[in-house]
């Protein structure tokens, strides 16, 4: 018997098969839960994301285009979701962007106000866009989940307006965790270590924070996203019945260093 069986829910932010919420759904799938897929809009995108699912989203896996900075998406893709499963268990958040050009060690100062705006809509404000139209559809209690970095509490260089974004992010969870409480709604967030993803190559210096994590962390590695994908099972399962407004790291104990 799975953890997940019987469960249902969206999985935003697959890109490839590298991308946490790969790893997350091939977990949540190995646990018996039905997913959908909301990605990036775009052919090239789509076809991605169905290389990405090959091997474990069954033979038709339920795919939809949803840019988060765009309210009509983000209803279109609830309006589908309530035509296949009436109610849903679960919604992962892992998703985020941010202009490269200002993911460089020392460029935080430089950032323009688009650029701020543009992180934190698609990074933070989407989390609540998202929870506001799940809410309707968890009329017995769920789980939402979003992906976090260690970059929000402490300045990594290079991380810039994307550690203000996840700071917001973190707050974000908190905030929809004490309002949702009372419907049986859980919202919390996992603070990976570095992974390699699409993403977090264009972090500027991301190889020294790989190399640094290796040389530092009590585990003395790096984490794996399918070490990742366990923990999400954890949050959206009835293991962590009690948990919410919480984040849990999954960082090789890093972030308890204090030298
Ligand atoms: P990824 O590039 O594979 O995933 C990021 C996803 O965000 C992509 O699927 C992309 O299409 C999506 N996205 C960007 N803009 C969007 C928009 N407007 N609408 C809809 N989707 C959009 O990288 P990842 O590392 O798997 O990132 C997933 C999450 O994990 C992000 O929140 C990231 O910040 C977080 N995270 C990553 C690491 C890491 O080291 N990789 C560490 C901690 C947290």
């Amino acid at each position: 018997m799975g953890l997940l069986d019987g469960r249902k829910g969206l999985i935003f932010g697959i890109a490839n098969d590298r991308s946490i919420a790969c790893h997350i759904a091939r977990s949540f799938v190995a646990e018996g839960a039905t997913c959908g897929f909301p990605h990036l809009p775009g052919e090239k995108n789509e076809r991605r994301v169905r290389k990405a699912l090959q091997d474990f989203g069954g033979d038709d896996p339920w795919l939809m285009p949803c840019d988060v900075s765009r309210d009509e998406d983000i209803d279109e893709t609830f309006a589908q979701a309530r035509e296949r499963f009436d109610a849903i268990d679960f919604v992962v958040h892992s998703l985020a962007f941010a202009d490269r050009a200002y993911l460089k060690p020392g460029k935080f100062v430089d950032t323009p106000r688009d650029v701020y705006c543009q992180a934190l809509d698609i990074s933070a404000y989407s989390l609540v866009a998202i929870a506001r139209r799940a809410k309707e559809m968890m009329p017995k209690g769920g789980s939402i989940l979003a992906m976090t970095y260690y970059g929000s509490d402490k300045a990594v260089p290079g991380y810039n307006v994307m550690g203000v974004a996840k700071a917001a992010l973190e707050a974000c969870t908190r905030y929809l965790a004490l309002e949702l409480g009372e419907q049986g709604i859980r919202v919390n967030s996992i603070s990976a270590g570095p992974i390699r993803t699409l993403s977090s190559m264009a972090v500027g210096g991301i190889d020294e924070i790989f190399e640094w994590v290796q040389k530092k962390a009590p585990l003395h590695r790096n984490v794996e996203a399918s070490e990742v994908g366990k923990t999400a099972v954890y949050l959206a399962s009835d293991l962590s019945s009690g948990v919410t407004g919480e984040n849990i790291f999954v960082d090789s104990g890093y972030n308890i260093v204090g030298l």
